[in-house]
């Protein structure tokens, strides 16, 4: 609906670009069409149905999720560069009625497959398929698979109703407009990429898909966002602390950029203060959520500089969320584990029953009705001015280059490598560097050829920046790998 009625009222505007591309409102609308006919002509009038996107990071890939969405089914985005064996996890489990990919792909057997280059010779100008007008808010809009202890991906459903109320709160807490111009960095299968597309949708803005290569050179990123006037970007902690680091800050005055919105992972107090001292005319925000419930559920707008022995608190809950802090008794308490209620709550993680009645569980104060509580396995106090703190994981899962990671995944993959005895995955949060230790059976096995290994089966960012070969891992008293011991025999 905001597709058709932005194409209504801003037919020419450009809805989204990338570097080699653009496409305005009124050609996504009609593209989306497109792709909504030829996915009616292959799967039938089908509804709330996954199709699966494989292609490459760029404005086809928005076009395809809209498209997808016209004909009343969900997508699933699914990351080009990740090793075939995950991508086969992924679509096992998804079990999609199609993938929609850019050329001919040798990794899907036994699924149908759509390409884009055969959709866009479709002829079909005057014909349609709404299969929108047939779906409700709380129907699923996408499925994002995020790491998984076990070593499967876990998929989260999100309704459109979350995303609607997710970026309706965002217009009117940070004024978005028709005016906006987004500058996207996450990759669409990360849920943080979901405010960028619902907020220029949802305001008639434009995005702009930052070229990979630029966050890698502050300067040339920042060269970008002033000649395409990107006034706001949802960014990952990892990029602002560069940015911060390179020391081009004080060097420069940003013109166009007048809000930075940070969610994902820690944001350091150091560089944040670097960004005020001499950007002080940019707005900045730390959000803090889970894929869970949809991008953020609390925010923190720093509107002074923060102390550097602390952390920037996260804030309070955006609209339509509350956050509860359980202690160990499952009371509500001022410390705790950080559970969320709220419209921005998934509907469950996909085909899994079990982990969604372990995760999203009833909230424990109420017995009179149905009261979900999302459990995030995060930390959190909330300080004496009511601002909520977050403390760190009650498990294994670590952040690692914006990048959400369970190391029980790393783990379960080492341990399936032939000859490999037992594996531990440990976070050196100083040098930013995943270790991972293993005990093999076999002297001639190396570290080199685990490392190949894990290439072969895991995403880049999860693989360990160190191997270490042991006879064995050191255990608890409870039997278990003992792994402060290995932390400390490692990181002192
Ligand atoms: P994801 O599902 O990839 O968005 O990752 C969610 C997890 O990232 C949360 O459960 C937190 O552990 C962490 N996280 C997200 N935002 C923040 C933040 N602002 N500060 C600290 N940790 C965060």
């Amino acid at each position: 609906e905001y597709v058709i009625k932005n194409a209504e009222q801003y037919p020419n505007k450009i809805a989204f670009a990338d570097k080699n591309e653009s496409v305005t409102y009124k050609d996504l609308l009609s593209l989306a069409k497109k792709i909504a006919y030829s996915i009616e002509n292959k799967i039938g009038k089908r509804k709330n149905e996954p199709i699966a996107v494989y292609v490459n990071k760029g404005i086809k890939e928005l076009i395809i999720f809209m498209g997808i969405l016209y004909s009343g089914n969900f997508y699933c985005p699914i990351d080009v560069k990740m090793p075939k064996d995950r991508v086969e996890k992924i679509v096992l489990d998804l079990n999609p009625l199609l993938i929609i990919c850019e050329k001919e792909s040798q990794i899907f057997e036994n699924v149908s497959i759509l390409q884009y280059k055969e959709i866009m010779n479709t002829d079909c100008e005057r014909i349609e398929y709404a299969g929108w007008k047939n779906i409700i808010d709380i129907d699923p809009i996408y499925v994002l698979f995020t790491s998984g202890s076990t070593g499967q991906p876990k998929g989260v459903v999100i309704s459109h109703a979350s995303v609607i109320d997710y970026v309706q709160w965002l217009k009117s807490e940070f004024g978005f407009n028709e005016k906006n111009i987004f500058g996207n960095q996450a990759a669409f299968h990360f849920d943080f990429s979901v405010a960028d597309i619902y907020s220029t949708l949802a305001n008639a803005a434009t995005l702009y898909i930052i070229p990979d290569e630029l966050f890698a050179f502050p300067m040339k990123l920042l060269d970008y966002i002033e000649k395409k006037k990107i006034n706001t970007v949802f960014w990952v902690p990892s990029i602002i602390v560069s940015i911060a680091n390179s020391g081009i800050l004080e060097k420069i005055k940003l013109e166009s950029l007048k809000k930075i919105l940070a969610c994902g992972e820690v944001l350091p107090a150091k560089q944040i203060n670097i960004w005020m001292d001499f950007q002080p005319q940019i707005e900045y925000v730390n959000m803090y959520g889970p894929t869970e419930t949809t991008v953020a559920s609390t925010f923190y707008v720093i509107k002074e500089k923060i102390d550097e022995k602390t952390t920037v608190p996260i804030g309070s809950a955006c609209r339509n969320s509350e956050i509860i802090l359980l202690d160990e008794n499952n009371e509500s308490s001022q410390c705790g584990e950080i559970c969320i209620r709220g419209i921005g709550n998934a509907l469950g993680y996909y085909g899994d029953v079990e982990k969604t009645i372990e995760k999203f569980i009833q909230n424990p104060s109420n017995h009179k009705y149905r009261d979900i509580l999302y459990r995030t396995g995060d930390i959190g106090r909330f300080s004496e001015n009511g601002d909520l703190i977050y403390i760190g994981r009650k498990d294994f899962q670590i952040k690692h280059q914006g990048y959400r990671i369970e190391l029980g995944e790393i783990e379960t993959i080492a341990n399936s490598i032939l000859h490999v005895n037992s594996s531990c995955a440990i976070y050196d949060y100083t040098k930013k560097k995943i270790i991972l230790v293993v005990s093999v059976g076999n002297d001639l096995l190396t570290e080199k050829q685990i490392y190949s290994e894990l290439k072969r089966k895991l995403p880049r960012y999860m693989l360990p920046g160190l191997i270490v070969i042991k006879d064995e891992l050191p255990l608890n008293g409870n039997g278990k790998i003992d792994r402060a011991k290995i932390k400390n025999e490692l990181m002192g």
